[in-house]
Parts: C-alpha cells; sequence; structure tokens
C-alpha cells in the first residue's frame, strides 16, 4: 500500500492508495498552524491510521538538503522535517513539493497518464508549477523545477510587488487574489496566462498541461488560451494540450502516495 500526505495551510489529508491505485482510506484534520511538533505529531496519527505502507508527503515548500525552504507554512522552515516524521513514524518518507505532487498525480493516472512530459500548473491562492517526465518528477539541482509562478509575466512591465521580494511575477498577476483584484476580467486572464504558458512550451515543449488549483474550474481556460498562445511560442503549430485535472483537489495527497512509484524497482 501507498500511503500520501498533503500538508496545506489549513488541512492535513491523507489517504491509502492500493496497487492498482484506488483509494482504500481518506482522512482529514486542521492543520496545527504555528505549531511545528504538533504539525509532525497529527502527520504521524494520519499515517497510523492510514495503515502499513510506504509515505510520500507533499508540503508547500521544497527540501533543500535535510531541511524545508521556500513554504509559505512558515514554521516549516529550516527544520528538518523528513527526519523528525521518520523518527516518529520508524519508517522511510519521502517528501516533496505540492505542486510536483500535483503533476506527479495527474501523470501517472490523470490527464497525463499517456504523455510522456507533463507540467502542471497550480492556480490558486499562489500559482506554482511541477515537471513529470515518464511519471517522475523533475527536482532539479536547486529543488525549483518548474517554479515558473515567479518568473517575470512576459510583455507586463511595472508589475505588482510579489511577496518574493521581486515585482511583476507570474503569479501576481494569475494567482486568484490577482485575479480578484483585476476585476474577473477573464479576457484579460486568458491572454495572460497564455503569455505565461508560451515560455514554458518554449522550453519544456510538454505534451500535456494540466492546470490544478479553484482557477483551474475555469471552463473558458482550456478553449480560450490555446487559441492565443500560438502567439507566444516558436512554432507555426502547437500540439501541446491544456486540459482540466483528472483528480482536481485530491491530486495533490495522490501524487504524495505516488513519491513511492519512484520505486528502484520500477513502478
Ligand atoms: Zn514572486
Amino acid at each position: 500500500m501507498r500511503v500520501g500526505v498533503d500538508l496545506g495551510g489549513t488541512k492535513i489529508e491523507a489517504i491509502a492508495l492500493d496497487e492498482r491505485g484506488r483509494e482504500t482510506f481518506r482522512q482529514r484534520v486542521a492543520t496545527p498552524r504555528g505549531d511545528y511538533d504538533g504539525t509532525v505529531s497529527a502527520i504521524a496519527a494520519l499515517v497510523q491510521a492510514a495503515g502499513e505502507g510506504t509515505v510520500g508527503v507533499g508540503i508547500p515548500g521544497a527540501m533543500e538538503g535535510e531541511l524545508v525552504k521556500n513554504a509559505n507554512s512558515n514554521w516549516l522552515i529550516g527544520r528538518p522535517f523528513r527526519r523528525d516524521l521518520e523518527n516518529a513514524l520508524r519508517r522511510e518518507v519521502r517528501i516533496d513539493n505540492d505542486a510536483n505532487c500535483f503533476a506527479l498525480s495527474e501523470a501517472v493516472d490523470g490527464a497525463g497518464k499517456d504523455a510522456e512530459v507533463v507540467f502542471g500548473v497550480i492556480l490558486g491562492t499562489g500559482v506554482g508549477g511541477g515537471i513529470s517526465i515518464r511519471k517522475r518528477i523533475v527536482k532539479g539541482v536547486n529543488a525549483i523545477a518548474g517554479e515558473w509562478g515567479h518568473n517575470p509575466l512576459p510583455y507586463e512591465s511595472d508589475g505588482p510587488q510579489c511577496y518574493c521580494g521581486r515585482k511583476g511575477c507570474i503569479e501576481t498577476f494569475l494567482s486568484g487574489p490577482a485575479f480578484e483584484r483585476d476585476g474577473r476580467n477573464l479576457e484579460r486572464y486568458h491572454e495572460r496566462l497564455a503569455r505565461a504558458l508560451g515560455t514554458v512550451i518554449n522550453i519544456l515543449d510538454p505534451e500535456v498541461i494540466v492546470l490544478g488549483g479553484g482557477l483551474s474550474k475555469l471552463q473558458s481556460l482550456y478553449s480560450e488560451v490555446p487559441r492565443i498562445w500560438g502567439r507566444y511560442i516558436f512554432s507555426s503549430t502547437v500540439a501541446t494540450r491544456l486540459l482540466p485535472p483528472v483528480y482536481g483537489d485530491a491530486s495533490g495527497v495522490r501524487g504524495a502516495a505516488w513519491l513511492w512509484n519512484e520505486a528502484r524497482t520500477g513502478p
């Protein structure tokens, strides 16, 4: 069995998947915000309830060596989260970024299951991305592969200040709060997303881009953005497909379980 845990800012969710990817357990609890030891204990309790099996955890941040970085759940930053979880559980634990887990879930048996290269995008409170190649996460040497939300949005000068210290990041235009601030102007949102994804296609050239997060429910994105993005892509034809997620909000926790898809013995 594979146990997956999704650590969010407000809730922690755990599932167990059987060998065929069917869910056999699901439970969620409120996140003990600001409480590191409480967070470790809450996850350990959920995993124990889920039963025996491999353990993968998706977090809103990244592991740099043994320590957490870039987490907006900032009570995790600089803590040896993996080691502490492993000590609490007496099992080996794999940890990855939540956007990476989303991309992996959709690549393994979701919207990108027939694709070799998948770019997963989270359009929610924040904007993040993750890359899966042949159903494995591309982590990157700095553990930031796919973090395109903090690139500048092309053709948009003098953008808003971002919490990361830069100005005009893609996140400051395409997050949920940014969409609200802009008066929910869909036409402008399509155009900006097309520009932002055009740069991804020029570099990664994925077969599938799958959208997640609250804004992925906007149906017009899937028809309108591919109509526009050709202007920003260095190719006369574009075969990349822009798709909604198969597992939606459940993809983070499913992807965490699939972190053990990467076992040395293969899937
Ligand atoms: Zn930023």
